[in-house]
């Protein structure tokens, strides 16, 4: 014998329409309005089965883009912006591979919350953190700590044109032979 009557099931469907959205990391549902689950700064994605209907805002559409195995474990930092324009341009990016991500002020700079300028921390899921970082190696946006200085590459470069002379000449002393 099942608890349940018809009106309890029509509770949860009102409560599933209200409330479509779920935290990755907890669990917690979320009304359409939420972004991020307030508890662990997790961006919400959409609970499945629940009979949602098509996205309406930009926000739910990034919320429909996020993949859920990317959704998982720790916020690592993947990127640095120099502000909040290029930060959320980053952000696009990451959506796009259904990588979701939140942003945080870089330590040691103290601008006001409601400035768009100062650097930000993109941080992704450490599950999404290896899609990210393709996406951003991919885009020329890797983290400025691992791009190497121009000296390096200048150094790279040497070595390469010295390789490719050292091969030539030990072809044309094969063919001598
Ligand atoms: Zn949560």
């Amino acid at each position: 014998m099942s608890s349940k009557t018809p009106a309890d099931d029509a509770t949860d469907a009102r409560h599933a329409a209200r409330e479509p959205l779920v935290c990755p990391s907890c669990a917690t549902t979320y009304p359409l309005d939420e972004r991020f689950c307030p508890r662990c700064g997790m961006p919400l994605v959409y609970a499945g089965g629940l009979g949602v209907e098509e996205p309406v805002t930009a926000t739910h559409e990034r919320a429909r883009k996020i993949k859920k195995q990317y959704a998982e474990g720790d916020l690592v930092r993947v990127a640095g912006a120099r502000n909040l324009a290029e930060a959320e341009f980053i952000q696009g990016l990451l959506l796009e591979e259904g990588v979701p991500s939140i942003l945080r002020r870089s330590r040691g700079f103290d601008v006001p919350d409601f400035l768009a300028a100062g650097p930000r921390d993109i941080m992704v899921p450490a599950s999404g953190a290896a899609t990210a970082g393709e996406v951003l190696l991919q885009s020329d946006l890797a983290p400025p700590a691992m791009a190497s200085p121009p000296m390096v590459r200048v150094a790279l470069g040497l070595l390469a044109a010295f390789a490719v002379v050292a091969l030539v000449a030990w072809l044309i002393s094969l063919s001598a032979h």
